[in-house]
């Protein structure tokens, strides 16, 4: 359709999450008629943040060091672990200001059609940290929708004989969304009204 690198442009910014053909081109457009110095500081970025973010190695969270800023805090509870779908969804509970353990980041949910099962997900990582960890109490703080509830089912029965503490949020959060949609008071009060898991 358009000239060699014009095109090549346009097919990379389709393949964004949420960028259809139309915005694609018109992301290209703007890149075309911009200043060199603005596109170069966004390249910059694009490259940086490659270069230096890693996911925590103790939680999958996302990090500039070996750990994230919250597994390296010594002011966050070590008993409480608030094990959520995505590192986004860190920064929604982070927001609430809530809650002051520390997170597990799973990497998804379990998706049968999408070929998603526990063996994908960083399942066996939570498990080699609750026997190494003085962890108390789960919170499953997964997507309230379909994956988010399979994955959710799925841990309970996993970790409700280990004898700790397993919490989910209160209801309340908008059914079928993602967790990071949910406003800070709403989410805060789920946070706040969580409750354990009955056997
Ligand atoms: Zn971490």
């Amino acid at each position: 359709m358009y000239e060699g690198v014009v095109q090549d442009l346009i097919d990379e910014l389709g393949r964004l999450p949420g960028v259809g053909p139309k915005s694609a081109q018109r992301i290209a457009f703007h890149v075309l008629e911009a200043d060199p110095e603005d596109i170069h500081r966004l390249a910059q970025a694009l490259t940086t943040v490659k270069e230096k973010v890693r996911f925590c190695a103790t939680c999958g969270n996302i990090a500039e060091e070996q750990r994230c800023r919250i597994c390296a805090d010594p002011r966050r509870t070590q008993e409480v672990i608030c094990v959520v779908e995505e590192a986004k969804d860190v920064v929604a509970i982070e927001r609430t200001r809530e809650y002051r353990g520390r997170y597990h980041v799973l990497g998804g949910a379990i998706n049968p059609i999408d070929g998603v099962g526990p063996d994908d997900l960083r399942i066996r990582e939570l498990m080699t940290r609750l026997s190494d960890e003085p962890i108390n109490e789960v919170i499953i703080a997964t997507d309230p929708n379909v994956e988010g509830e399979a994955t959710a089912t799925y841990l309970v029965r996993l970790l409700r004989p280990m004898g700790i503490t397993v919490s989910r949020l209160a209801s309340g959060l908008p059914v079928g969304g993602d967790l990071e949609y949910a406003d800070e008071v709403t989410l805060g009060r789920a946070f706040e009204g969580r409750r354990a898991v009955e056997a």
